[in-house]
């Protein structure tokens, strides 16, 4: 797990990342990886001499099975509030079809790279996707009350409800899927936005890169690839520029 800031870590699972943030004895999640990942999620969290009932809080950037599917073992261990934009929560809970094109992928597993990331996926519980239940929105738009304070970014686009979580103590931003620096089925590795397939809406992902702009951050955290450092502009700029097809 590298850490990102004082009391802050980006950890990942299988070709994805999650965020853990700490104030005092308690720690707040940003994601969690696919199903089979909760045994590295429990990993990292061991390494900085807590446990899974640390856990005070889940903020979900967004209901994708690669960000919520390893909830289902933390949730069968630990009761924890999970919180996640109300756009968001009916394709967590099931009641709405998650956007994403699941045939255009199938169609491309020919590919050697992608016909390796599905069979990665796969043993990591991709098809495994369970509703969600007891699932929250917050409040109100924060600062939330929890550590590191953070303030939810509306960046829909990826999904109808993606948010990024904005930490200002530390300029800290995690985007979530608004905005990777690597993912591997793409050759970027510079911030960049996921390619259609996995875009519920191309036009949403490039104004949600408007949303991010807005945020006085400059350390970020993606859902997908490394931290990248240096001033959000500059790395909406890059994602406005590099083509993402696969
Ligand atoms: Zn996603």
């Amino acid at each position: 797990m590298k850490q990102i800031a004082d009391g802050m870590w980006m950890g990942r699972g299988t070709d994805v990342n999650w965020m853990l943030v700490r104030d005092g004895s308690d720690l707040t999640l940003v994601d969690a990886g696919y199903p089979a990942d909760i045994a590295r999620l429990e990993a990292d969290i061991r390494s900085i001499g807590h446990n899974l009932g640390d856990i005070g809080a889940v903020l979900v950037t967004h209901a994708h099975i690669d960000h919520i599917g390893g909830l289902q073992g933390l949730l069968s261990r630990h009761d924890v509030p999970v919180l996640m934009a109300a756009q968001e929560l009916p394709l967590a809970t099931g009641e709405q079809e998650k956007p994403g094109s699941r045939s255009e992928l199938m169609r491309m597993a020919w590919r050697p790279n992608v016909a390796m990331w599905l069979g990665r996926v796969m043993r990591s519980g991709a098809l495994h996707d369970e509703p969600l239940r007891g699932a929250q929105t917050w409040s109100d738009g924060g600062p939330l009350d929890l550590p590191g304070r953070p303030v939810p970014v509306a960046s829909p686009g990826h999904t109808p409800g993606h948010t990024a979580y904005f930490f200002p103590e530390h300029g800290v931003l995690a985007t979530g899927d608004a905005l990777v620096t690597a993912h591997p089925l793409t050759a970027a590795h510079t911030p960049h936005l996921l390619p259609s397939v996995f875009n519920a809406s191309d036009a949403g992902a490039l104004g949600a890169l408007d949303a991010l702009a807005t945020v006085d951050a400059d350390v970020i955290v993606p859902g997908h690839g490394d931290v990248w450092r240096g001033p959000i502009a500059r790395a909406v700029d890059l994602a406005r520029s590099v083509p993402t097809s696969i």
